[in-house]
């Protein structure tokens, strides 16, 4: 397991940043996919935006956009809301579990 997935076990979304060139690396790596630095591994925000929305059977799943660099999969939460992409919503689980798990709610 990696950093990334060790903290998701623990319900942390952190990602990786380069130290030189201050951009974060996704897919998160122990080195920049620019300048090939060291990252260190810091928290993302938990304000995302809703890119990309299905419904399959009572469960919604989408993609969400994080610091405008992150995109990761996840189910959303929508309450009495009517999901519509380019929507505000927050990061509020995350867990790995053979694979990582994001949960988001609609703000
Ligand atoms: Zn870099």
């Amino acid at each position: 397991m990696n950093q990334f997935e060790n903290e998701l076990k623990n319900g942390k979304f952190v990602c990786s940043e380069c130290i030189n060139c201050n951009k974060l690396v996704w897919p998160p790596s122990d080195f920049c996919n620019v300048c090939f630095s060291k990252v260190k591994w810091r928290q993302v925000s938990k304000n995302g935006t809703l890119i990309e929305f299905a419904k399959k059977d009572n469960v919604i799943f989408c993609i969400a956009e994080f610091e405008n660099a992150i995109r990761i999969m996840g189910e959303l939460e929508t309450g009495i809301k009517i999901p519509s992409i380019g929507q505000d919503l927050n990061l509020v689980q995350c867990n790995y579990d053979d694979k990582e798990k994001f949960f988001f709610r609609l703000k």
